[in-house]
């Protein structure tokens, strides 16, 4: 496994380091600028840190503050920033070639590797369709899905993420995303997903049978359910935005076995979850199930941007040749570098995917003791380094805190930068680069439970 002090090097050391109040003025001046002439995202609205240099797992703002990362970019930066080996890459590969909308060596590698480390199934008896974005990597799975098929509808499930355009934003559940872009693509149904601390049918695990599972049973193969002509099913096998929920283990093959009955496809959204993250290389290997699709992006692509979709092989024949162009899908230097991400990802002597496994439980198990003695602990969740803790006002009732905020501005102010999740903004995630130095994500957690314990009283109101 890589050494500490090895994993330290790739991070400043100095962080956590805060000079300035929290936008610093040179941040507030960029921040304002950019109320004019960008459009928000929902980072910047979280968290108002203005970035000019990310090395590891660790940011320096442009006021010369010094922060660790918990979110990897919204669970992209798996390697952390500039990892000497992707710099190296990039310097050899933007010499030679960058922009290439036809076969190229990096291409046709990366799609040879990709195809290589996916789940067992998968792994080598799939194609790759590159895209941008993990939206128009869902969108090319809807369209695939239909053509493979013959089939119109789908189902996801409800907490789902799945992007912001036509389609994916129609599988999305989240009110923000959604609201005034409709009508989305039609014929979407939702179903409840395994998330058994707000059980759709207030059930207990293991004593619920699966519940979730068997309505989902219901809806796609008993008659009358109004659910019919269903192409595929998506899901996240932990899901991300949703409040980082991992379902229990019989879940995804439950599903997976309605599906059967039908013919309908299993596509797993692996967008978040992939890429190591979760202590396995893909989330749904967790489960032992094979999907028919596995949409992967953030984490593969890490410092550059690509997405994609693998798609099992058997399913070639049933897409027209050259009917999904994608200009910008091949490029040489993201395909380089996603190269670069899954070698440093899978590299066994350093076993960053097994040493995720490994800290995450020792980070969860700091929560889980913490909340012992916490009002407002209501659940600690998650694989690997993709760890959730839901808050509430009240064990009993489960109420969600509305003031996570507050905790938010006091973790950047002192040089840390989490973000929140979940459908009611009440759970916090950590999802650090798998290069965080032990040292460095216990401080960032330490500074957290300090937090979540002066603020309880607060929290709980
Ligand atoms: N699927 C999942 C599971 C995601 O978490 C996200 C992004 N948060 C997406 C799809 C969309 O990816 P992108 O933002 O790259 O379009």
């Amino acid at each position: 496994m890589i050494s500490e002090e090895e994993l330290a090097r790739l991070s400043y050391p100095d962080a956590p380091k805060v000079i300035t109040k929290i936008p610093g003025p040179i941040a507030q001046g960029l921040l304002d600028e950019s109320d004019r002439y960008d459009t928000p995202t929902g980072a910047d609205r979280t968290a108002p840190i203005v970035w000019d240099q990310g090395l590891g797992a660790t940011v320096k703002d442009v006021d010369g503050n010094i922060f660790i990362d918990l979110t990897s970019g919204v669970a992209v930066s798996s390697v952390g920033r500039l990892h000497p080996k992707v710099v190296e890459v990039i310097k050899e590969q933007s010499a030679k070639l960058m922009h290439s909308i036809f076969i190229n060596p990096m291409s046709v590698e990366l799609a040879k590797k990709l195809s290589n480390v996916m789940p067992e199934g998968l792994r080598d008896q799939c194609f790759i369709c590159y895209t941008l974005s993990g939206s128009t990597a869902i969108e090319v799975a809807i369209k695939y899905a239909r053509a493979i098929t013959g089939k119109k509808n789908f189902i996801a499930f409800q907490g789902a993420y799945h992007g912001v355009w036509q389609g994916s934003l129609a599988l999305t559940t989240s009110t923000l995303a959604r609201s005034g872009y409709g009508p989305l693509m039609s014929g979407v149904f939702h179903a409840p997903y395994g998330y058994c601390y707000r059980c759709f049918a207030h059930l207990e695990y293991p004593n619920c049978g699966l519940e979730c599972a068997k309505y989902f049973d219901h809806l796609l193969n008993a008659p009358g359910t109004g659910v019919d002509d269903v192409a595929a099913v998506i899901a996240e096998p932990i899901q991300g935005e949703g409040g980082y929920i991992a379902p229990p283990p019989e879940f995804f093959r439950m599903i997976k076995a309605a599906c059967d009955k039908k013919g309908t496809l299993f596509i797993a959204d692996e967008v978040q979850s992939g890429a190591g993250r979760t202590g396995k290389m893909w989330a749904i290997e967790h489960y032992g199930v094979v999907p028919d699709m596995l949409v992967f992006g953030k984490g593969v692509g890490g410092d550059q941007p690509l997405a994609g979709v693998a798609v099992s092989a058997g399913f070639r024949d049933k897409l027209p040749a050259g009917s999904q162009p994608i200009t910008f899908s091949r490029n040489a230097l993201s395909c380089a570098v996603a190269l670069a991400n899954i070698d440093i990802l899978t590299d066994s002597d350093a076993d960053l995917i097994g040493r995720a496994r490994k800290l995450g439980e020792e980070i969860k198990n700091k929560f889980v003791e913490a909340a012992k003695d916490s009002k407002v602990i209501g659940e600690v969740r998650g694989k690997g380094l993709m760890i959730s803790v839901e808050l509430v006002k009240n064990k009993e009732t489960r109420e969600p805190v509305s003031k996570l905020p507050d905790i938010l501005k006091k973790c950047w102010d002192q040089g840390i930068i989490v973000f929140p999740c979940g459908p009611r903004r009440n759970v916090l995630r950590l999802m650090p680069p798998l290069t965080i130095s032990r040292a460095q994500l216990n401080k960032a957690i330490d500074v957290l439970l300090d937090l979540l314990r002066e603020g309880e009283d607060d929290l709980a109101r």
